[in-house]
């Protein structure tokens, strides 16, 4: 039994694993999943707690400051004897006696355009956490190079805004806010103050869209940005439109008006496979075409047989070379950036459509020793 196994049966997810809708299979793609939380302050100390409370595998964390007595009040991964330390030091011992199946990675620097797309490859989901505009507009700019959803939040005095951007088929922050602004024209929260449950509450709910990005439940904010204000709990979802226009991802918007501004994202059905029915399927009289839709640095660690690569960011610019009325398997590294694709590609218009669940690691494990696991 991996140590994976041992975690998935263990009392430490007993009360979310009996969910209904949830199960063990949700509890695995936590166990499975590898999300990077840029900024562990207001926002990103909530969201690392819960993130690694819930069994999240792998928490990246990226940060260069050092705990201050003005954190205190919403940054309650700090305690007071911790002012003066490296955040991450400290929240990397919290985090790993919190939940010791989490590895906890570390980054002690701050994310700039330069080295953004390095610092997030390798993840399933990102959570920004960050407080400046040059940081979130770079890992909007990575997330989209990398096909990998962006979980945003943001807070301001008794307010707070929660989106996902960049997921395929879905806006990008440049589509909501196309100009970054001036220096000095927004006022940051050191000016103006933020009351400290409000990034407490925000965190979170950036926690529950990972969670339900990594486990396929619910209706992930995709397309929808979530304004919530404290003092009055008014709570409003404005539809956002992906932007023909958009510097970012307007080279692949989409002309069709299936993105209705108003109505939640749509969610086709997706027929989803074992990889040991799809190897089935594959060798029998009919195979669907598998496409990897991975990166090309993941195809040259690990590859299955017969698959036909096509990166996730670039579906939007290849989908005219694929034939609608073939049947299509899609295959990644644990069955979520497929399950996008799948879905992107149902909204297209493809009828038969199939996610091979558990994606190439499952693959290795239940179909093929051979296929080097990463
Ligand atoms: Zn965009």
């Amino acid at each position: 039994m991996s140590s994976s196994d041992q975690a998935l049966w263990s009392r430490r997810y007993a009360r979310q694993v009996v969910l209904k809708g949830f199960g063990a299979e949700a509890q695995q793609r936590l166990l499975s999943a590898r999300v990077c939380v840029v900024g562990v302050g207001g926002l990103g100390s909530p969201a690392a707690m819960y993130l690694a409370a819930a069994g999240v595998g792998q928490l990246t964390l990226i940060d260069e400051d050092v705990v201050d007595e003005s954190n205190l009040h919403r940054q309650l991964l700090f305690t007071t004897p911790d002012v003066g330390q490296p955040k991450l030091d400290v929240a990397a011992a919290r985090l790993r006696a919190l939940n010791p199946d989490v590895q906890v990675v570390l980054h002690n620097t701050r994310l700039t355009a330069q080295n953004a797309a390095a610092l997030t490859r390798e993840h399933d989901v990102v959570l920004d956490a960050t407080d400046n505009f040059p940081t979130r507009y770079a890992l909007n700019d990575a997330c989209l190079a990398h096909g990998m959803p962006l979980v945003y939040g943001s807070v301001a005095r008794f307010e707070g805004q929660v989106s996902v951007f960049a997921a395929p088929g879905g806006p990008c922050y440049r589509c909501l806010f196309p100009e970054m602004p001036a220096p000095g024209t927004v006022p940051t929260c050191a000016e103006e103050g933020v009351l400290g449950v409000v990034p407490g509450i925000v965190g979170l709910l950036q926690a529950t869209e990972v969670i339900k990005l990594i486990t396929q439940i619910g209706e992930p904010l995709v397309g929808q940005l979530l304004l919530l204000d404290l003092l009055t709990h008014d709570q409003q979802r404005i539809g956002i439109a992906r932007r023909a226009g958009c510097s970012a991802c307007g080279s692949a918007a989409r002309t069709t008006s299936d993105h209705s501004s108003s109505s939640p994202v749509s969610r086709p059905m997706v027929q989803q496979l074992m990889p040991a029915e799809v190897a089935a399927l594959l060798a029998g009289p009919n195979p669907p075409v598998l496409i990897d839709v991975r990166e090309a640095w993941e195809v040259e660690t690990a590859q299955v047989a017969g698959s036909a690569h096509l990166p996730l960011n670039t579906l939007p610019q290849q989908v005219a070379s694929l034939d609608p009325s073939r049947s299509y398997a899609l295959l990644c590294h644990h069955g979520m950036r497929s399950e996008m694709a799948a879905n992107w590609l149902a909204q297209q218009g493809f009828t038969s459509l199939i996610n091979v669940q558990g994606g190439i690691d499952a693959w290795s494990l239940t179909v093929d020793p051979g296929i080097p696991r990463y």
